[in-house]
């Protein structure tokens, strides 16, 4: 922006300036809030599973408590919860830093879904959840590891927000210009006024806030960020109660 005073100043320009600086302003404390918001959540999200751990230790080593299997197993979980907020926090990190680098190679998008389908077996099987994963062998070019990610986000969640022995159905599509990667599932669904917030960090909808199975809220968020990073999108439609669809569209020809 460059201001020139020629005699008298301007009305106009300093408009243009007072507005300029506003915008500014408000972009810098839009990113603080930001920020704010991101430390908080992620104290709030450490401190509950913490909390829950010191109370146990305590009543134990206090002698209320026998530590039993189950109790010991309680804080074992607890940690395991800490252990994957921090590994999801460095996955953002790494994801959301400027100098994102993928590492392409052409593959078989439909061989790719499978690898990680089988990769779910034992998840699939202690909820009798049936898996079936078809379509064309679509060839694209992406970064193998970060898309085994996205679909082991997404496939985590279809498990983790079915009802037993539900059906999960992943459809791979491949068009002129994009790959499609389909996935349904029949599980609990997604309110619609919260469909538009999920792929938001460390967002859960009410009822998964309360479940033990939930996770940080984030495999969502790193999802669309490597998805974004391909020039691709990602999108949700859902219906509570009957079940969620996921669609993953990549493009096959890139212009980088
Ligand atoms: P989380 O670790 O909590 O699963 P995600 O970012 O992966 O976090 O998902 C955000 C929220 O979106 C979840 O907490 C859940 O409420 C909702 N969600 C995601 N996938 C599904 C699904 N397949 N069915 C129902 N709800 C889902």
């Amino acid at each position: 922006y460059e201001m020139r005073f020629e005699g008298n100043v301007k009305t106009k320009e300093l408009e243009e300036l007072v507005s300029a600086v506003n915008h500014m302003a408000a972009t810098l404390s839009e990113q603080e809030n930001l920020r704010r918001r991101l430390t908080t959540d992620v104290a709030h999200e450490l401190r509950t599973p913490l909390t829950t751990v010191a109370s146990y230790l305590e009543a134990i080593m206090e002698g209320v408590w026998e530590p039993t299997t189950e109790r010991l197993q309680s804080c074992y979980d607890e940690i395991d919860r800490i252990t994957r907020l921090v590994s999801d926090l460095e996955g953002l990190a790494q994801m959301e830093s400027e100098n994102l680098r993928l590492e392409k190679l052409e593959i078989n998008f439909l061989e790719l879904a499978k690898n990680v389908g089988n990769n779910f077996a034992a998840e699939l099987d202690k909820k009798k959840l049936h898996l079936s994963i078809e379509g064309e062998p679509a060839i694209v070019s992406v970064d193998e590891k970060r898309m085994i990610q996205v679909i082991a986000n997404l496939l985590s969640n279809a498990v983790k927000y079915s009802h037993e022995s539900g059906q999960i159905r992943i459809h791979i599509k491949d068009t002129e210009e994009n790959v499609l990667f389909v996935m349904e599932d029949d599980g609990i669904g997604i309110p619609a006024k919260e469909l538009s917030l999920v792929f938001e960090r460390f967002y859960r909808t009410d009822k998964s806030r309360n479940r033990k199975t939930g996770g940080a809220g984030v495999g969502l968020t790193i999802a669309k960020s490597i998805v974004d990073a391909h020039g691709g999108t990602i999108a949700v439609d859902s219906e509570e109660g009957k079940g969620s669809r996921f669609i993953v569209t990549l493009p096959k020809h890139t212009r980088s």
